[in-house]
């Protein structure tokens, strides 16, 4: 009898807020695994918000998913079966073998991951892996802080957000979040050790961030867009440096955001530029290697959220894009 799979499939292409009937569930038969192939026991798959992006049709950087093909995203697990003789029985691999248990890879796009008592394999898709290097790229290659400066985070207590902030104190840097709730906000004052936190969905964002940023603002990590974006051009230095990684205020509206304050951009003589950490392969491994260091050595702290079962990968998508989620959104598939 052939061994049994669940996958996630895209279902249908949302118009505004996902829901959990544009996905569908199927278990199916696994097909053999053939010469030059990996079977991939999928442990953690990760949950990210450009996956909404990618259950759209429109224009991207990145291809659309399928309809009616495997939800597209990021795992970490173990071969339980190899017919390539680079990989062997046991081995962790990281891999983009998407919302399923098992995979099938000819393992060109997976890489073996090193056992640590101190880095489990589920950090891999966050503190350590993508988003990490996101925070690490966007935050020393773009933002440049110098000690002194004062950096701004946006989804303070995320994935990408709760990295960025410790990076820029490790830099010298005031630290500030910006993250919805009162929770969140002690969460990345207390834990991680941001210098202040603003709560978004407070009243008032722009006076709040006028205090815990009083001496203005040198670099706006933005994760967010929109209005949070827009509060933020009003506070910003002269010369400041916007890394632009992601609009996630965005990504279910059905009406564009028109901006207010674009004039800031000439007047402060403002440096934006957007990225896509996979457009920068060459400093995937130098950004690991630092920031496993800074894991094991216990100055950069992280959370994970875990959902548990494959079935509940889309509540817990939906959740994220809400901000359910404290930390990296996982689901733990076995
Ligand atoms: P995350 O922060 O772990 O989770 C998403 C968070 O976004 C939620 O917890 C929520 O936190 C916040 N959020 C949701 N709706 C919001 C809204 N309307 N206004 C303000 N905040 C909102 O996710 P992540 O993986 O770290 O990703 C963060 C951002 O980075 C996303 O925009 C993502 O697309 C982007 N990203 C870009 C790249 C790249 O290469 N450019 C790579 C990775 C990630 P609150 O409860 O605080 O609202």
């Amino acid at each position: 009898m052939s061994q049994k799979n669940v996958q996630v499939l895209l279902a249908n292409r949302p118009h505004g807020w996902v829901q959990e009937s544009d996905f569908r569930i199927i278990e199916s038969d696994l097909p053999a695994v053939r010469e030059g192939e990996v079977l991939v026991k999928n442990q953690y798959l990760s949950l990210d918000p450009y996956m909404r992006g990618r259950m759209n049709a429109s224009k991207s950087y990145a291809a659309s998913a399928e309809l009616g093909q495997v939800m597209v995203g990021g795992t970490v697990g173990v071969i339980v079966e190899s017919k390539n003789p680079a990989f062997q029985v046991d081995d962790a691999v990281l891999g983009y073998l998407g919302w399923q248990q098992y995979g099938i890879s000819s393992g060109k796009d997976l890489q073996k991951l090193p056992k640590s008592e101190q880095i489990p394999l589920s950090a891999y898709l966050g503190v350590v892996g993508m988003p990490g290097i996101t925070a690490w790229f966007g935050l020393m290659r773009i933002g440049q802080p110098k000690p002194g400066e004062t950096v701004v985070v946006s989804a303070a207590s995320g994935a990408v957000g709760s990295v960025v902030g410790q990076l820029a104190r490790s830099q010298g840097c005031r630290a500030v979040g910006i993250a919805g709730g009162q929770t969140k906000c002690d969460y990345v004052v207390q834990e991680l050790g941001f210098d202040a936190c603003v709560d978004y969905k407070g009243d008032h964002l722009a006076e709040a961030l006028a205090m815990a940023a009083p001496q203005g603002i040198d670099i706006y990590f933005d994760n967010v867009g929109g209005e949070i974006l827009d509060t933020v051009l009003e506070q910003l230095n002269a010369f400041a440096r916007i890394p632009l990684c992601g609009r996630i205020s965005q990504y279910n509206a059905t009406e564009p955001y028109r901006m207010r304050n674009f004039g800031s951009f000439l007047t402060n003589r403002v440096t934006l530029q957007g990225f896509i950490v996979s457009e920068h392969l060459e400093m995937w491994s130098q950004a690991t290697q630092e920031l496993s260091k800074l894991v094991t050595t216990g100055e950069l702290k992280y959370r994970e959220s875990v959902a548990q079962g494959l079935e509940h990968a889309p509540a817990a998508f939906i959740g994220m894009l809400k901000g359910e989620n404290l930390g990296k959104q996982l689901v733990k598939l076995f």
